[in-house]
Parts: structure tokens; C-alpha cells; sequence
């Protein structure tokens, strides 16, 4: 017998209310997980709808109290039977418990008053009216005289102004009403969360390689045809433009369409352009909006009153009928991979949602991931490319700086001797200057120049990073937010010579006051955009050119055009490519392209300055150049022989406990289960090959296994973590080890007082 969960209200808050029903025989084939299915509920069997969220052959209850489904119902193609059977594969490709899936595709129902606007309309006939209003003259009703006068005026009137302009009380519109003569309306007002209202825009008129590339996709999507594109851009290369005339034509077949941009590119500007082309049939999701606009958005999806909606990767999650078209631009950016479980990535599932509704996907970026640029090249994805600036507006001229060559020459300041000149050069031309930082914070950390001593987080496997200014010399561990004040002495030998090395954003804005005291200088990084639209405020005061200099991390290389900019400095390009991480080249390349990109959009005068210990490392020399395909071919070749994803797939299996000693003997269990299934899976490949065409390959790959280890913070709110790796070619191979896993996990106690989480082809390392 099947048993089937099923939901009957379905939301977030109503995952843990779920019945179990049996499925009947003749049933079983149409009963799939997200058919809303009908059944008897309650004492009086009062026949439901619910929805089956999964499927097992364990009753949950003695099977006596289980009752039967009584329906499939037919046409389930609704929207929540298509967001089910997403959760669902979401959950079987990624792991994770079904709730958690679920929760990452339905949305959270919030209550919020909802701004409500009544309107009286007139129901009688002008005739009618002209009578009654006669006879309220005769009785000397004024408030009734005002208001039919009004209504015969206008034929309809908003709630509010009546009472308040016309003087006409509640209980008059009510008795009126309950005659007959007028009826009040009263329709539901969302928030819209895009308030200013602009003028509207012409679109540009497209350079010929860009229509070339909308001819072609609207060519295919007029044909039938459904896949993804990936369009590769250099920055300033119009692609956004590109976006609009794709999204335009696929809304004009009546589809709708979403948009996925990082959220720290989702900016007012960003959004802006997006409105003064589309208007208001376009709703933004983001972080910053309450819960209950989060659902009127959802809402006014469903009831198809947009039919574009911009948002970060939750966004992807929006619930159109007629969804036809998923951009996500800035494909290559590690947001879009979830870091709770379950750790999906909004590329793959963008496809996989696509495919269930027939629509197409683009992805765009200047510096695509070494996955879409591999697929692209092996055929599954179709590239498009844009290789020049519009407006022949050229790239700015760049200049690697080697930092040992400048501490030869005696300079331990930050800026090299090119770079002080360049800023110089710009600020006596009134032009700006955007100084960029890997890392918020990096290497800030204090040591004892004595002993050695380095200041740690008691909670965390961290060194404590130094902050002045707004919390005056203190210590923060920037895992926890623990805080403690800035020691005089070290607390292990004494000595007064405990400092602060390295430079964090904050030393840079010190340093950068101190050469160029004339200068006037932002900063921008986690400490000074905490607050509710804090980045915004900075970004628009620098583009308002309150401010010569902005210094800040990563975040400020994303998204803003700043006409005025014309010198961008890199001060420490190294600092990425040391992590221990097997995306570390290709991080630090996107970084530094991206970066220079910013420089020189409008003038012509663009100049990048990159400050290098390894000006000879091919991610640096090829984004020096903007040779995107220079880089992928070296680093292609690395990942291949190291064996590491795109060309393989890395199955992670992320252990944590309370309790350090129990975490390490479960990922040492875990360890010699992987084993055994390894064992298991290569007898049993063996003898399907005999009878199925499974091919050499799978069967000779090996499945690697690297660890146990600790991971790299080893501990994080005195919480231990471990780490294991498992390498193999075929992702399915990975998957079903990981389902095998997840079966394991459950029936064996010793996990019990420890959490593990699996994470497919991780975007940095644990
Ligand atoms: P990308 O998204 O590739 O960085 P954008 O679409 O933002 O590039 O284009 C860069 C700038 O060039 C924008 O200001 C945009 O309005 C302008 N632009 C793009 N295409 C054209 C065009 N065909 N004609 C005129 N201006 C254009
Ligand atoms: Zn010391
Ligand atoms: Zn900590």
C-alpha cells in the first residue's frame, strides 16, 4: 500500500500539518507528489482538496485510522502542484529534509492589514436617483441631498472624501446601501514596492551585434524552441539592453518573465531602468522588503497582476502562470547558491523549472562560471558574446603593479608609487577614485609582535578582527559578533608590542586620509552599510560626487554606473588567490574584471592600477588584458587535472556538534559507510553491465574520498565542525551515495546529537 502526506492548506506555516491518506490501487498512477487530490476529512467526511507534498509505503498511525484518497483531480497543473514537484526534486538533488525544500519554494503567508480603497458607485438609474434625491429635498435630509448630488455628479465616489469632504456619516452610506441605491466596493491596494513614479523610457536603439543576438533568440522562441542561451558580455557591453528587448518580446506573447540580479546589484538605479521600460507591471523581491510585502508580491503574482519580477535568487521562486523567459544576470555570482540546506543553485533549478513550463533561460556576465562557459562549449547551452564597449567607449588601460619591486624601493606604504601619482592625477581633475579591497576586513587581525600571540574568538576557530571608529578599539569575531576591547598588554607574555597587521578597509581609509588630506573619502563595506538601505545612501553620495575617494570591498564593484570615475585601484589583488579553495583563480579573475570594468564607463581616460605579490598568476595577467577565454583555457586545464568541478562533481558532507568528540566519530561512521556503498555500487555496476548499456567509464571512475577533516574554522559558536569530500565524475553517482547517506544518517544513532548537511559542488571551501 502507498501512503500520501498530504497538505491542505498550503504554506510555510502549515508544513507540519500534514495527514496521511492511503492511495488506491487504481489511483497509484495519477497520485504523484503536488497532485491536489481530493479525500474525506473530518468526523463528517466532509470531502477537501489538499495537495500531496510525498509518497512512503510506512503508515505514520494504525493503518485502521487511515482513510482513503477518494480523487485525483485532473487538471493539476496548478501552481502549487508545479512548486511541490519542484521542492521535491530540489530536495532530491541537493538533500535535505522535504520541509526544508518546501520552505525555499512556498511562501511565508503573513497577514498584514491590507490597505483596502472603497469606492461608492451609484446602482439605481439617473431617473431613480432624480426621484429619490426629490424626496430626501421634501424631507430636508442634507447630508442625503449632498451625497445623491455628488453621485448623480459623478456616478461614483471614493469612501474616504465622502465622509470626510462631504460630511456624510457611516450609517447613511449603510442604510443607503442596504436600499439599494449604492453599492461599496471595495478592492484590496498591495504595496507596491516600486514608489516613485517615473516618466517612461524609448528603448535605445540596439547596436547591430546586439540585435543580431535579439533577432536570434525571439527567431527561436517564435520557432518553439526552448533552452538556455548564455550570453557572455564584457562589462559595458549593453547586455542589459539586450535583456530588455528578449523580456519585451516574450511578454508580448503573453508570458511573463523573471529576473535574477545579486541582491547587492539590485539598486534603485538597477530597478529604475527596468521600470522606466516596463512600468508597473513589475515587482521587485528583496531582502529589504517586510514579510507581508513579500507576500502581497506572491500574491499579485499569482493573480497575474505582473508580469516581471526582479529579485535576488528567491525571486526564482515567483509563482507565475505563464512564466516564459528566466534572466539571470551575473550568472557567475556565488549568491546564487544557497548556503542553508538545501544548498540548490539558482542556475540549475532555474532550468529544471524551465523545462517543466516551457520557458527559456539566459545567462549573462562578463565573466561566466567555468560551468556555463563549459557547457556553453560543449553545445548544451548556446553562447552569445559581445566583445566590445557600446558607444566604442574603450576599456580602460591597466597597469600591474608588483608589490615586492615597491618594497625594494623602500615603499611600505599601501599605495604603490603609480598608483599615489594616478590618484593625485584624478583628484587635481575633480575626477573619482574607487579603491578596492579583496576582503572586509582581511588580515586585520592583532598579534603579539613578542610572542606571537594572536588574539582568537573564544567561541570561534577565528582570529578577532580590529575595528576603530564607530565601536572605539575593539575586537570582533566576525563569525559570532563577539566583542571584546583592544588589550594593552598580550595576555600570553605581557609585552606591550601587541598591533593590529594587514590592512582591513578601515586602515586603507585611515592611510588614504593621510596622503591625500585634502580628499574627501567614503568607505563601504559590512560595518558601515548595516543599517536599512545603508548601501544605497553611500553609493548615491558617491555618485552625487559628495566624495573624491570610495574605499570598500567586493560590494562596490557590483552594479553602479559612476560616469565620473576614471582611476579604479586594486590594492591587494593576492589576497583571494591564496584561499584554500579550488575556485580561488577564478574568484579572484571575476574580482578583478569586474573591478577594472568599473572604470572609465563614460570618460575615455579610464586607467586600473592592480597591486599584485604574483603579477606573472594567469588570473591576474589575463583580467589585466580582459581575455575571459585566455583564462578559462588555463583554468580548465587545472580543473581537469585536478579533477575538480566542472569537470567532476564534489559531493561535501558538512558534520557539526556541540560536542567534538561525537562529531568526529560520526564523520569517521560516515566515512566507512560511503565505503561500503562504494564497494556495494562497484559489484553491482559490474553486474549490470552485463545486461545494460552502462558505459566503461562509469564503472572504472573511482569514487575519491578525502577526509574526515576539521573544517577550515574548525569551530564556529562552540560548535564543532567536520568535513568530509567525495569526488567522482558522474553526478548521479554522487546523488544516490548522498540518498544512501541520508538513509543511513537516520536509522544510526550515533548522529544523533550531530547535524550533517550536504553540499554539492561547494562555492568556497569548509
Ligand atoms: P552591461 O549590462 O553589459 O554592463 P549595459 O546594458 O548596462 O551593459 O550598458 C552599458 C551602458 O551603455 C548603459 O548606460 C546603456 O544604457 C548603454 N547602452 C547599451 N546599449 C546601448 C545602445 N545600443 N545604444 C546606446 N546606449 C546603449
Ligand atoms: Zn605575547
Ligand atoms: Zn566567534
Amino acid at each position: 500500500m502507498i501512503y500520501a502526506d498530504i497538505i491542505v492548506d498550503i504554506s510555510v506555516d502549515n508544513l507540519d500539518k500534514t495527514y496521511q491518506f492511503a492511495v488506491p490501487k487504481h489511483l497509484e498512477e495519477k497520485a504523484v507528489v503536488g497532485a491536489l487530490v481530493k479525500f474525506p476529512f473530518g468526523k463528517a467526511n466532509r470531502i477537501i482538496k489538499g495537495y500531496i507534498i510525498s509518497l512512503s509505503q510506512t503508515p505514520k498511525i494504525d493503518i485502521s485510522y487511515i482513510k482513503e484518497i477518494s480523487e485525483v483531480v485532473d487538471d493539476a497543473l496548478v501552481m502549487e502542484s508545479h512548486l511541490i514537484k519542484l521542492a521535491s526534486w530540489i530536495r532530491e538533488q541537493y538533500g535535505a529534509t522535504l520541509n526544508d525544500a518546501l520552505k525555499v519554494v512556498l511562501p511565508v503567508k503573513q497577514t498584514v492589514k491590507m490597505i483596502e480603497k472603497r469606492t461608492i458607485c451609484l446602482q439605481w438609474s439617473k431617473e431613480e436617483t432624480e426621484n429619490l434625491l426629490k424626496e430626501v429635498q421634501r424631507k430636508g435630509y442634507k447630508a442625503r441631498i449632498r451625497f445623491l448630488t455628488v453621485l448623480l455628479d459623478k456616478g461614483q465616489l471614493d469612501y474616504e472624501e465622502a465622509i470626510h469632504q462631504y460630511g456624510i456619516t457611516r450609517p447613511v452610506i449603510q442604510a443607503m446601501e442596504e436600499q439599494g441605491v449604492i453599492r461599496v466596493e471595495a478592492k484590496t491596494l498591495y504595496r507596491n514596492p516600486i514608489k516613485n513614479k517615473q516618466e517612461m523610457q524609448k528603448p535605445v536603439t540596439l547596436t547591430e551585434k546586439q540585435q543580431e543576438i535579439v533577432n536570434d533568440f525571439t527567431k527561436e522562441y517564435e520557432e518553439g524552441k526552448r533552452r538556455t542561451y548564455l550570453l557572455h558580455g564584457i562589462t559595458g557591453s549593453g547586455k542589459t539592453e539586450v535583456y530588455m528587448e528578449m523580456m519585451d518580446h516574450v511578454l508580448k506573447q503573453g508570458k511573463q518573465v523573471i529576473l535574477l540580479i545579486p541582491e547587492i546589484a539590485l539598486t534603485y538605479q538597477t530597478v529604475m531602468r527596468f521600470y522606466k521600460r516596463f512600468g508597473d507591471r513589475i515587482s521587485i523581491m528583496n531582502s529589504r522588503l517586510s514579510k507581508g510585502e513579500r507576500y502581497d508580491q506572491y500574491l499579485r503574482a499569482k493573480q497575474g497582476e505582473i508580469d516581471i519580477m526582479i529579485g535576488p535568487r528567491s525571486a526564482l521562486f515567483t509563482p507565475f502562470e505563464k512564466l516564459g523567459l528566466i534572466i539571470i544576470d551575473e550568472e557567475h555570482e556565488g549568491s546564487y547558491k544557497s548556503e542553508m540546506p538545501p544548498k540548490y543553485h539558482a542556475r540549475e533549478v532555474a532550468i529544471y523549472r524551465a523545462s517543466l513550463l516551457e520557458a527559456s533561460v539566459i545567462l549573462g556576465s562578463a565573466t561566466p562560471s567555468l560551468e556555463a562557459y563549459k557547457r556553453a562549449k560543449d553545445g548544451e547551452y548556446k553562447l552569445y558574446e559581445l566583445k566590445e564597449r557600446v558607444n566604442q567607449a574603450a576599456l580602460p588601460k591597466v597597469y600591474i603593479v608588483d608589490l615586492r619591486e615597491e618594497l625594494k624601493k623602500k615603499n611600505k606604504s599601501i599605495f604603490s608609487e603609480k598608483l599615489k601619482e594616478l590618484i593625485q592625477d584624478r583628484l587635481d581633475k575633480k575626477e573619482q577614485i574607487m579603491l578596492f579591497l579583496n576582503r572586509r576586513g582581511f588580515a586585520g587581525f592583532v598579534s603579539c609582535r613578542s610572542c606571537g600571540h594572536v588574539m582568537k574568538c573564544p567561541h570561534c576557530d577565528v582570529s578577532l578582527t580590529y575595528h576603530t571608529g564607530r565601536r572605539a578599539d575593539q575586537l570582533v569575531c566576525h563569525y559570532c559578533g563577539y566583542e571584546e576591547p583592544m588589550p594593552k598588554k598580550c595576555p600570553s607574555c605581557g609585552s606591550p608590542y601587541i598591533a593590529t597587521f594587514g590592512t582591513g578597509t578601515q586602515k586603507v581609509e585611515e592611510m588614504v586620509k593621510k596622503e591625500f588630506p585634502s580628499a574627501r573619502v567614503l568607505r563601504m563595506d559590512m560595518d558601515t552599510t548595516a543599517g536599512k538601505d545603508g548601501h544605497e545612501k553611500i553609493l548615491s553620495a558617491f555618485a552625487k560626487q559628495e566624495a573624491d575617494i570610495l574605499v570598500g570591498t567586493q560590494m562596490i564593484v557590483k552594479g553602479h554606473d559612476f560616469g565620473n570615475v576614471s582611476l579604479v585601484g586594486i590594492l591587494a589583488a593576492d589576497l583571494s588567490l591564496y584561499a584554500n579553495d579550488y575556485r580561488a583563480a577564478e574568484k579572484t579573475f571575476q574580482l578583478l574584471t569586474q573591478a577594472a570594468g568599473r572604470a572609465g564607463r563614460s570618460k575615455n581616460n579610464g586607467e586600473v592600477v592592480i597591486q599584485t605579490y604574483s603579477p606573472t598568476n594567469y588570473s591576474v595577467t589575463t583580467a589585466a588584458v580582459n581575455d575571459y577565454v585566455g583564462f578559462y583555457e588555463k583554468e580548465i586545464l587545472f580543473r581537469t587535472m585536478m579533477k575538480y568541478p566542472p569537470v567532476s562533481n564534489i559531493l561535501v558532507a558538512f558534520l557539526t556538534s556541540k560536542n567534538e568528540q561525537s562529531v568526529e566519530q560520526a564523520s569517521e561512521l560516515f566515512k566507512a559507510a560511503v565505503l561500503d556503498y562504494k564497494q556495494q555500487e562497484c559489484v553491482r555496476l559490474e553486474q549490470a553491465q552485463e545486461n545494460e548499456s552502462i558505459s566503461e567509464d562509469v564503472i572504472k571512475e573511482e569514487l575519491e574520498i578525502i577526509g574526515p577533516v576539521k573544517a577550515n574554522v574548525a569551530k564556529v559558536n562552540d560548535i564543532y565542525r567536520y568535513v568530509l569530500y567525495m569526488k567522482h565524475m558522474d553526478y548521479i553517482y554522487l546523488r544516490n551515495l548522498k540518498n544512501f547517506m541520508e538513509g543511513f544518517i537516520e536509522y544510526s544513532k550515533i548522529f544523533n546529537g550531530c547535524s550533517v548537511q550536504f553540499d554539492f559542488n561547494p562555492m568556497s571551501s569548509y
